[in-house]
């Protein structure tokens, strides 16, 4: 997060913070936090404690955070892998050669997972999140495409190099875009909320470094048609030199399309063909805590070279390929954990119950009439990942209810559900979202309804106290 600072020069520091008495229990914390300068005496560990600590009072309950794909809940047993890794840095990988054993066995199984074939040679790596792996995907298929311009002598310095993706990809992909300066051909959505692989057929040229599908869009949740996009490209690449290549964002879809089983079926991954690289995210639906991602290519040697590190001064020669250098190990052991204890068995009945909330929850919504008004409409369609999202109908706005207002009132009971346009071409259709995730149960998810009753009938009851302060107004005058 870019955050601008609370700058005030030195000498006006709060001479409170300067004075700070130790005190040994907790109850008081008489030094004030530091907020732009450094303190500076050292206060002890337990009041520094409480005063960071009573800071994370002011920030909502991550288990009644609805907006978030990311996890919020972990076993135990997790936890006390993760801490016990604390002081593991991930890029140390000689000193700590299991580490990246246990992230050798993590991609290959996901490759497994993604149906890499015989053939193939499936190479991955662990990232921050989602974000790292597509720019490390994107930014590989710009060089590709700069190689093959360079080999077959086309200009490759005065092109302006493309990259083709619908309206409902998530931030990272324009942020792809900007950073490394190539031109987002951004395709708007249908009324199926996916990607028109009718428009992107239009857009192909051998300017396009590579297509991007999103399997599980962040807004509404559908799956991309992969395959769809596979066959128009396979179309285009039939009579072109130059092939283009699908990378698939799978953040959310990636742990879930292979363990549920209306969706096994579905090609998506690399029993397409031109699907060349994956994203997805260890820390939403693969159940690790925030950050970890993976980037998976069929091929080793779809990986440009020059983009390869060989590092040799930890102690001997390593490949890298990453943005960043230090990381934590801990989130890498978490998810080979993960994979570990819950097995295909495991994950499968964590993405039913999902599933089954999900189903329960939307005929709920669907079925909510106050005084005998249908309040919402369902918007996420099939296929997607485990989320309810809902529009208001016309008649719940003309009793007052907006999705903005709804939103503020449910906070009052503790939940975060945000509520923002669809993308391009349906922004002006608000939504409200709540995303399903693992720690999120039945219990929770007949609260959830029935607080969102309440601030219904709450938001209904304002409107009737300002129209009554209106109209008393207006008569009084
Ligand atoms: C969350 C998400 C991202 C970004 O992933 P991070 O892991 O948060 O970096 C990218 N694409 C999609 C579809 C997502 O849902």
């Amino acid at each position: 997060m870019l955050v601008k600072s609370i700058y005030k020069k030195r000498s006006e520091k709060s001479s409170h913070s300067q004075n700070s008495t130790s005190c040994n229990g907790n109850i008081f914390t008489p030094s004030a936090p530091p907020l732009d300068t450094i303190n500076d005496r050292r206060i002890n560990a337990s009041e520094a404690y409480e005063i960071v600590n009573s800071e994370s009072n002011f920030d909502s309950n991550p288990q009644l955070n609805m907006a978030t794909f990311v996890t919020t809940w972990m076993e135990p047993t997790a936890i006390r892998l993760m801490k016990e890794s604390l002081d593991i840095n991930y890029i140390d990988k000689l000193i700590y050669p299991q580490t990246i054993e246990l992230e050798k066995r993590c991609v290959s199984i996901l490759a497994n997972l993604y149906n890499a074939s015989e053939e193939d040679n499936p190479t991955g790596t662990s990232t921050v999140g989602s974000t790292e792996a597509s720019l490390l995907a994107g930014m590989n298929y710009k060089f590709l495409w700069k190689k093959h311009r360079e080999k077959y002598g086309k200009e490759s310095d005065t092109v302006k190099p493309e990259i083709i993706f619908g309206s409902n990809v998530q931030v990272c992909w324009k942020k792809f875009a900007k950073y490394f300066e190539v031109k987002p051909i951004i395709i708007p959505i249908g009324s199926d909320n996916k990607i028109d692989v009718n428009e992107v057929a239009k857009k192909l040229s051998d300017k396009t470094i590579c297509v991007v599908g999103i399997l599980g869009n962040t807004f509404s949740g559908e799956f991309d048609d992969i395959k769809a996009l596979n066959k128009v490209i396979d179309k285009y690449n039939k009579n072109h030199q130059w092939k283009i290549s699908i990378h698939v964002d799978a953040a959310c879809g990636g742990f879930i399309a292979p363990f549920y089983n209306m969706y096994k079926d579905i090609s998506w991954d690399f029993r397409l063909k031109w699907v060349k690289s994956i994203n997805i995210s260890g820390h939403k639906y693969g159940l690790v805590y925030a950050g970890i991602g993976w980037a998976i290519w069929r091929n080793r040697h779809e990986i440009d070279d020059e983009l390869i590190f060989q590092i040799d001064y930890l102690g001997g020669v390593q490949d890298d390929f990453s943005l960043n250098f230090t990381k934590n190990a801990n989130n890498v052991i978490a998810q080979y954990y993960n994979l570990t204890r819950q097995g295909q068995e495991g994950y499968e009945e964590i993405i039913n119950y999902m599933y089954d909330i999900q189903h329960r929850l939307t005929k709920k919504f669907n079925s909510l009439k106050i005084f005998g008004t249908k309040i919402f409409k369902i918007e996420n369609k099939f296929p997607g990942i485990p989320v309810v999202i809902l529009s208001l109908t016309k008649e719940a706005e003309e009793m007052g209810i907006e999705p903005g207002k709804l939103a503020q009132k449910i906070k009052e009971y503790g939940w975060s559900i945000p509520a923002y346009p669809l993308p391009t071409p349906f922004e002006n259709k608000i939504i409200l979202r709540m995303v399903l995730k693992v720690g999120f149960n039945y219990g929770m998810a007949d609260k959830l309804f029935e607080d969102m009753e309440s601030s219904i009938f709450s938001l209904i009851n304002d409107q009737s106290d300002s129209t009554a302060a209106l109209s008393c107004g207006s008569t009084c005058v």
